[in-house]
């Protein structure tokens, strides 16, 4: 499924991203209009708090969710318990740019990422459009583990 998350979701839109989902995320000078129109044109789920926004979505019958929490780990879990879809597709996707992330051979990487994380992790992921290389570190496996355990308590 493809997202759509409103101008004051984006540190939702980019943890979205990291789970692998194609999320797009329009910058403040995007208005309501073109948001709606592009959310139906690429059939995406409109994910806002803004509640005019989600009315309008309604009336033009989008898929829409209303998020009301501004804590970020709910705002995470109510998205993956909407769609019915657990993390399990983690850094498959640039966060910055949205595009699908390459799998890219440890050797490849040395001169690119601090010595110390290439000590310690084995795999590694590159955009080719921004020229970044990812990595899992901890703050990932901390999200997730998080993650995992509100979605859990969402489905009880
Ligand atoms: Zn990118």
């Amino acid at each position: 499924m493809k997202l759509l998350c409103d101008h004051m979701l984006g540190s939702l839109a980019k943890w979205l991203r990291i789970f692998g989902f194609d999320t797009l995320y329009p910058d403040a000078t995007t208005d309501d209009d073109l948001i709606l129109q592009l959310a139906k044109h690429e059939k995406r789920l409109l994910i806002s708090r803004d509640k005019e926004l989600i009315i309008r979505g309604k009336k033009v019958k989008l898929e829409v969710l209303e998020i009301q929490t501004t804590d970020l780990h709910e705002q995470l879990a109510q998205v993956l318990t909407h769609i019915q879809i657990d993390c399990t597709q983690v850094l498959t996707r640039c966060t910055l740019c949205n595009t699908p992330l390459l799998s890219v051979e440890k050797k490849a990487v040395k001169t690119h990422v601090p010595s110390k994380v290439f000590e310690t992790r084995d795999q590694f992921w590159y955009c080719a459009v921004c020229n970044k290389y990812y990595w899992m570190g901890t703050h990932y496996e901390n999200m997730i583990e998080k993650i995992n355990e509100l979605t859990n308590k969402n489905k009880q």
